[in-house]
């Protein structure tokens, strides 16, 4: 175990949120229809929106532009992304942690957590409970804590690729933890990492300092805003921001988002890949006073705006959400979920049906099988895709934008996603999960326009279906 190192800030290190400024900007008076209008129709043409734009869209309450903003979201939506979904898992490592965020049932000060760090054959465990299920893709998430230091998030990252079982295996590893050093970033890229994730909480500062005490590690605003502006220059540059939705006014969350999406954009010319906006949940010893409840309407506005202000940004929807939510809220914005989850450490090879409190970090609110998530998703007319071939054919960062290449989502992500879902009907799938996915996939393959490329994708999903080809990317 190595000491906590240097908190060390980026060569030109910014405290870019200007609390003024956004309050400013959401305190403007109600926009014009016109002027929602004009913003609407920008995004539409799928230019990002600037901040005091998105604020226009936060500004516009009336239900008729609401209305205008939902439907705009989904229209975008549908162009962007077609109608695939991305899953994934999440898999903690370890609860051990010396930060105090007053949220979290991980809090070094709540006494009633039953701390744990998974060993490496308890890991392997676990990726082998996840991989029989059928997940291809992963998140590790991790507390704050010198036991875990890059040394050993790269150790799990090894295993993770390493524990392959007949078919199953797990093809993209990402990571959730606190903001790291240079060397740390390169560590973890050296092992394969996808995409690094850091939550800022919230971008208010005075929220920020009463929910983080300034005695912690965390309770730095400036290094940890500046934690993915490290990784990028450490050459990660696939990176993902969030914000935790009702520690202050969401609206002003949206904004501080926005503002660090097109703060990474301009600075590296690459925005970050996915943006979360985990909603606060119970939690076990943890205290939510000066927390602000945010209701079902207003996170869905959330995503619908955030959907309009950064088209090409993948929008991630975990598991802390009810089922009936996170089903309405892909068709206007979210274009990633977790599914099957358990974020107990141990959980997938020892939590039975019920989910114990003491043991994970927040309560959950969809416990969901994957299998019964993804015949729900194929059933409402989704295509449920575990793809992973970009990263793997390093096409991340500014040297490749998957959306700027005309006709490239039909040209790799639709066979991709058809592939990868024909693996799962094949090896994993229930009897009626597979019956579902067998109408889908007639109906996508008949909309393949061409018959060349119809045939090429038929002939890979054969080759799946009847022998033990796997993983037949493009
Ligand atoms: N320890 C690392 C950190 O704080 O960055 C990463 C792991 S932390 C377990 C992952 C995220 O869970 C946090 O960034 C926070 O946004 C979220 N979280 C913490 N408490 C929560 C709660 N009560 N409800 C919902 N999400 C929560
Ligand atoms: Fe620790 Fe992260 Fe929980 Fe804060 S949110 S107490 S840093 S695990």
């Amino acid at each position: 175990m190595s000491p906590l190192p240097a908190m060390t800030l980026s060569k030109t290190a910014v405290d870019f949120i200007d609390d003024a400024h956004i309050e400013g900007l959401l305190q403007a008076p109600a926009p014009a229809a016109s002027q929602v209008r004009e913003v609407i129709a920008k995004s539409l043409e799928k230019q990002a929106l600037s901040v005091a734009e998105t604020a226009v869209l936060l500004r516009a309450e009336s239900p008729e532009l609401t209305a205008e903003i939902f439907a705009a979201a989904r229209e975008l939506k549908r162009r962007v992304y077609g109608n695939r979904i991305v899953l994934f898992a999440p898999l903690y490592i370890g609860n051990q942690c010396i930060n105090a965020c007053r949220y979290c049932g991980f809090s070094r000060d709540n006494h009633e957590a039953v701390r744990r760090t998974l060993t490496p054959r308890e890991l392997v465990e676990q990726v082998l409970a996840l991989e029989e299920k059928g997940h291809k893709r992963l998140i590790l998430v991790f507390g704050e804590h010198p036991q875990y230091d890059a040394a050993f998030m790269a150790d799990c990252v090894r295993t993770v690729y390493d524990t392959r079982q007949g078919h199953g295996e797990i093809r993209r590893v990402n990571i959730n933890a606190a903001p790291l050093d240079d060397a740390g970033y390169r560590a973890l890229k050296a092992v394969g990492i996808g995409t690094y994730q850091i939550f800022q909480e919230t971008y208010h500062h005075e929220t920020y300092g009463r929910m983080h005490p300034a005695n912690t590690r965390k309770g730095n605003f400036l290094y940890r805003l500046d934690g993915l502006s490290r990784a990028m220059e450490a050459g990660c540059d696939d990176v993902g921001i969030g914000a935790l939705v009702g520690l202050t006014d969401w609206r002003f969350d949206t904004l501080g988002l926005v503002t660090h999406a097109r703060f990474l954009q301009e600075r590296y010319g690459v925005g970050p890949h996915t943006i979360s906006f985990p909603r606060l949940r119970p939690a076990s010893g943890a205290a939510f006073e000066g927390t602000r409840f945010v209701s079902d309407d207003e996170f869905k506005r959330l995503i619908a705006i955030l959907r309009l202000a950064v088209p090409y940004t993948g929008l991630i929807l975990t598991a802390r959400e009810q089922p009936a939510l996170r089903r309405e809220v892909m068709a206007f914005g979210v274009s990633q979920i977790d599914a099957g989850s358990r974020i107990e450490i141990g959980g997938y090879t020892e939590a039975g049906d019920a989910q114990c409190m003491e043991r994970e970090q927040f309560e959950l609110g969809d416990i969901r099988p994957l299998d019964t998530v993804m015949r729900q998703l194929m059933e409402d007319g989704y295509m449920p895709s575990f793809c992973t071939a970009c990263y793997r054919l390093g096409r991340t960062g500014e040297h490749f934008m998957e959306f700027a290449i005309p006709g490239f989502i039909k040209r790799f992500c639709t066979p991709n996603a058809l592939t990868t879902l024909t693996e799962y009907l094949t090896d994993y799938a229930s009897p009626e999960t597979r019956a579902a996915g067998a109408r889908l996939i007639e109906a996508e393959m008949a909309k393949i326009p061409d018959p060349a490329a119809r045939a090429e994708v038929a002939a890979r999903l054969e080759a799946i279906r009847s022998s033990d080809q796997r993983d037949l990317y493009v």
